[in-house]
C-alpha cells in the first residue's frame, strides 16, 4: 500500500476505535443531531379526561388528589405527577423544558410544592429552576457530589447535549431518604432507589394506591440501559427486589409515553415479570436480541430493553 493509503487507514481504524471505546458518551451526542432537528410533535387529539393547559402541557387527573402532566407534543412524550396531600404537594419530574411547567403546578394547587426528579436527564428537570422547593434522594453518591446543598448535574447525569442545554443548579430543600415516608399531610409516599436508567434513578411509592411513579425504570416505551451510567445488572437487581416487594394489583405509572395515546403511561405486575425474565435471560446469555450498538431485547409487546454491547 502507498504512504497515504495507510496513514488513511490507521487514521480511518483510530477513529472507529475511539468510537467504538467511546460509544455510551457520543450516543447521546449523535441522539443531538436527530433531536435538534426534530420539529415538536403536531398537538393531537385528547382522550377523554385529558385537557390542554396551555400550547404545550395537557393535564390529567389520575383521581382528586393525583395529577398527570402531559407534553405529548414532546420527542419523548414526557409525563410528570403532581401527587397532592393536605399539607403539600410533590412534582415527580419537573417536564421537559421546552415550555414551563410551574405555572401549569400553579393553576392546580395552592399547596407549597416540592419537586422530586426520578433522575437528573435533561428531560425530567426541564423546569426544575422554576420551583422553590427541590428535594432529591438521599443517596450517598449524591449527597457526596452536592456542595454546601447545591447540585449541578454532570455531563453524564444531565446528557443536555443532546438539546444543547446547560445543566441547572440545584438548591436543595430535602434529602428523602429512600424507604422513609415523607408525609404530604394525609397522604404518605416513599422514595424506592430503583437504579438501572441511571445510577441515582428512583422511583415514587404511593402505599395507600398501591402506585408507583417508576421514573424511566419502567414505561411503554424501549427502556434505555445503555446510556452513560445505565446498568443491565442494576436493571435486574431492582426488578428481582420491586418483584419481590410489590403488592399484585399495583400500577406504574412511568415518565414516558411513546406507544399509545394521550393518556398517563400505565404498566403493571405482568410486565415487570416479563422485563424480569429477560434480563435474567441477559444475564444467562440466553436472550434474543438485534442490532449492534445498543442490543435491542424485545420484552412484551409494551416493552423491549436496550443495551450496550456486551452488558448482561
Ligand atoms: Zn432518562
Amino acid at each position: 500500500m502507498r504512504r497515504p493509503v495507510i496513514i488513511f487507514v490507521v487514521l480511518l481504524a483510530t477513529a472507529l476505535g475511539v468510537g467504538f471505546a467511546m460509544r455510551r458518551t457520543l450516543a447521546p451526542r449523535l441522539a443531538a443531531l436527530h433531536v435538534e432537528r426534530g420539529e415538536p410533535n403536531a398537538p393531537p387529539p385528547l382522550d377523554p379526561g385529558v385537557a390542554w393547559s396551555g400550547e404545550w402541557y395537557t393535564v390529567e387527573h389520575l383521581d382528586e388528589a393525583t395529577i398527570a402532566i402531559g407534553e405529548p407534543r414532546s420527542e419523548g412524550r414526557n409525563v410528570s405527577y403532581l401527587l397532592l396531600g393536605n399539607a403539600r404537594a410533590v412534582l415527580f419530574d419537573a417536564g421537559g423544558g421546552w415550555a414551563d411547567l410551574s405555572p401549569v403546578v400553579d393553576d392546580l394547587t395552592d399547596l407549597p410544592v416540592i419537586v422530586l426528579p426520578s433522575h437528573l436527564h435533561y428531560d425530567h428537570v426541564g423546569s426544575i429552576e422554576n420551583f422553590s422547593a427541590i428535594a432529591l434522594a438521599d443517596l450517598p453518591e449524591l449527597r457526596a457530589q452536592a456542595r454546601g446543598g447545591v447540585l449541578v448535574p454532570t455531563f453524564e447525569q444531565f446528557l443536555g447535549v443532546v438539546v444543547a442545554r446547560e445543566p441547572p443548579t440545584l438548591h436543595v430543600a430535602e434529602w428523602w431518604k429512600p424507604g422513609e415516608p415523607v408525609d404530604l399531610g394525609g397522604r404518605e409516599v416513599v422514595v424506592r432507589h430503583t437504579p438501572g436508567h441511571t445510577p441515582e434513578s428512583i422511583s415514587l411509592w404511593d402505599p395507600a394506591r398501591h402506585w408507583l411513579f417508576s421514573g424511566d425504570y419502567i414505561s411503554p416505551r424501549p427502556l434505555f440501559a445503555f446510556l452513560p451510567g445505565g446498568s443491565i445488572g442494576a436493571y435486574r437487581s431492582t426488578a428481582r427486589t420491586l418483584t419481590a416487594v410489590l403488592p399484585g394489583d399495583v400500577v406504574f405509572w412511568g415518565a414516558h409515553d411513546e406507544l399509545s395515546d394521550t393518556l398517563a403511561p400505565q404498566l403493571e405486575l405482568a410486565d415487570l415479570r416479563d422485563l424480569s425474565r429477560v434480563l435474567e435471560a441477559i444475564g444467562r446469555g440466553e436472550a434474543e436480541a438485534s442490532g449492534f450498538f445498543p442490543r435491542v431485547y424485545p420484552v412484551n409487546d409494551r416493552l423491549e430493553i436496550w443495551a450496550d454491547i456486551g452488558d448482561r
